[in-house]
């Protein structure tokens, strides 16, 4: 494990500064980057800058119709927030899944973004909610749509001297919002599958509009898929919408083998859980 140079800036004007001088690797809660410390997953880290101290970057709190969370919260800090428990239940759920109870104190939401694993559980969510990614450097702030953030195997639209600041999730009225989760075991599982489903309905009989299906872990990025929201959109949550739904699911992802799983399960385990989502918003 190797030891790269840390500087902990006090401001977040301060840490714009150096980010603007040099090249650094930030570091939050650090349960990404010990691991990449080691160097068996690319080239270790030169020079980390220390967000901790930065309290620009915390805090859970409503502003208009959005809830907004500094990129330091914890999964911890979401599940204590009452504001999020009230508001956006499948965020807490979500948080509920990462790692276990150490992780959850430590481990940040910017982290798990910036980190642009296609196994991030909470992105899914963040897909499915239209989050926005606020994103900021020493030539100011700018927003990124959830849906244009991660662009490839790891990669993301931040600049080299950018950081994420908060995220943006807008609140919708009659809006609901699953989240599921399949891994090997109920804590310190990678997924297998991430879903974070919505859809707006002002009564459970209605037809749903605004349709978002966020999945992680089974495309090199998180990604939406938007030919079976498309499909979706304007329907009931019947059993024939339900098979159909989850047909045109398996049909429209392209997961890969590995080590967690294979392509096939992955693929059956989406349409199902697709199907078991839409069984459970129409009741039957
Ligand atoms: C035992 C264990 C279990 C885990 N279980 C899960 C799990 O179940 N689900 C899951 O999704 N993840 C899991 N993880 C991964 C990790 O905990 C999460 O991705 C976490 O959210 C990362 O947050 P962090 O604050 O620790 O990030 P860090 O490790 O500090 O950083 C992660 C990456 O993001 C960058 N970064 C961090 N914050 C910012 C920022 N504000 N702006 C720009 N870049 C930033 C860093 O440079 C680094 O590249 C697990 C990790 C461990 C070690």
């Amino acid at each position: 494990m190797i030891e790269p140079p840390l500087v902990s800036p006090p401001t977040l004007a301060d840490a714009y500064r150096l980010l603007a001088e040099s090249v650094y690797r930030p570091i939050a809660g650090g349960t990404d980057v010990l691991v990449q410390l080691s160097g068996q997953l690319g080239p270790p880290p030169d020079r980390l800058l220390d967000l901790w101290r930065l309290d620009e970057l915390r805090g859970i709190e409503l502003d208009g119709d959005a809830l907004v969370l500094g990129a330091l919260t914890t999964y911890s800090g979401i599940r204590r927030s009452a504001v999020c428990r009230d508001l956006l239940p499948a965020l807490v759920e979500a948080a509920a899944t990462v790692g276990a109870a150490q992780i959850q104190n430590r481990a940040t939401l910017g982290g798990n973004i910036a980190n642009a694993s296609p196994a991030g559980d909470m992105l899914p969510v963040l897909l499915a909610t239209d989050a926005t990614i606020v994103v900021g450097s020493i030539r100011g702030e700018r927003s990124i749509p959830a849906r244009s953030f991660w662009t490839g195997y790891r990669q993301t639209a931040l600049r080299p001297d950018e950081i994420v600041i908060r995220i943006r999730i807008p609140l919708v009225a009659d809006r609901q919002v699953r989240f599921r989760k399949i891994g090997t075991r109920r804590a310190q599982a990678i997924s297998k599958v991430v879903v974070g489903l919505s859809w707006v309905a002002p009564t459970s009989g209605s037809p749903w509009r605004t349709v978002r299906l966020g999945l992680g872990s089974v495309a090199e990025r998180p990604i939406r898929v938007t030919a079976t929201e498309a499909f979706l959109e304007g329907r009931l949550p019947t059993p024939d919408t339900a098979a159909e739904a989850a047909q045109r699911v398996a049909a429209e992802i392209q997961p890969i083998d590995d080590v967690r799983s294979t392509a096939d399960y992955r693929r059956a385990v989406t349409a199902r859980v697709l199907h078991r989502l839409i069984r459970e918003a129409g009741s039957w």
